[in-house]
């Protein structure tokens, strides 16, 4: 049997395209979200549904091991999970931006650390964090989400050094404008629109899925480590 995947924010966007791509390949899943719902309604053979929040650690620990007891240990954890609230700087308000570091920062750091040390201790796995082409550079209207996608490319560099001499890879994908629920969190209908207007082109959910799928089906030896996916008609 192929090995078990991991996905955070499984149930829509990216993490739904991811899901349904691997679940072709073959692979067993362990899909966390907070809409459970949305999780179980796609009936993916061979998936384990858990109500997550990423922000809460012990959550995402409990999920890994109930899909540990089905399926043996996870081969490979996409956090896929993410917010992004666009804001003016001298505006927005702290709730948001605490949000943000949360869901993007804390919440990436609580997966990897959730199933990092049996992939060491295995000398082998495969970690796939979702950042953005907003964490390479930057954006108006984006700076706290900026600042917590910078730092989920600091993160997953800093941990790729630690961990490739025990064979983890660490991987960081980076998509441009992608058509999902994302922008519609954004609390300024202003701003969303502007989000929208500034578009040279967009990419669909599955355009990612099929570059996840592709960097983790490399050998194992081979880590793409950091991919920038964008439309091609994206000028910023
Ligand atoms: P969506 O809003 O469609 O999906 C976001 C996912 O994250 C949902 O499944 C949501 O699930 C989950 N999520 C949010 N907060 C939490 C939480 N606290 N705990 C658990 N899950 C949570 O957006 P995308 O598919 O676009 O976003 C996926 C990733 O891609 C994000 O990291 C985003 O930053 C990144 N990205 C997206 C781009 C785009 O243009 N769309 C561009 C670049 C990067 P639920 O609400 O059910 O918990």
């Amino acid at each position: 049997m192929k090995p078990l995947i991991a996905i955070t924010g499984a149930s829509s966007g990216i993490g739904a395209a991811t899901a349904q791509i691997f679940s072709e390949a073959g692979y067993p899943l362990l899909l966390m979200a907070r809409r459970i719902e949305r999780l179980q309604k796609m009936a993916l053979p061979k998936s384990l549904s858990c109500e997550v929040d990423v922000t809460k650690p012990e959550e995402i620990r409990g999920a890994l091991e109930i899909g540990r007891e089905k399926y043996g240990q996870v081969d490979c954890l996409i956090n896929n999970a993410g917010v992004m609230l666009l804001g003016q700087p001298w505006k927005q308000n702290e709730s948001e931006w605490k949000a943000m570091i949360d869901v993007n920062i804390l919440g990436v750091l609580y997966g990897i650390q959730a199933v990092l040390e049996e992939m060491v201790e295995r000398k082998s796995g495969t970690i796939i964090n979702i950042s953005s082409l907003a964490g390479r550079k930057t954006f108006r209207r984006h700076a706290v989400y900026c600042a917590t996608k910078f730092a989920v490319h600091a993160l997953s560099e800093a941990i790729r050094e630690e961990v490739s001499h025990f064979n983890v890879r660490v991987i960081t994908i980076a998509p441009g404008a992608v058509e999902t629920e994302l922008i519609s969190h954004t609390s300024s209908p202003e701003y969303q629109k502007e989000w929208w207007d500034g578009l040279g082109g967009i990419l669909q959910p599955m355009d990612i899925a099929k570059t996840i799928l592709f960097t983790y089906e490399q050998p194992q030896q081979v880590c793409l480590r950091e991919i920038i996916i964008t439309p091609t008609g994206q000028s910023g």
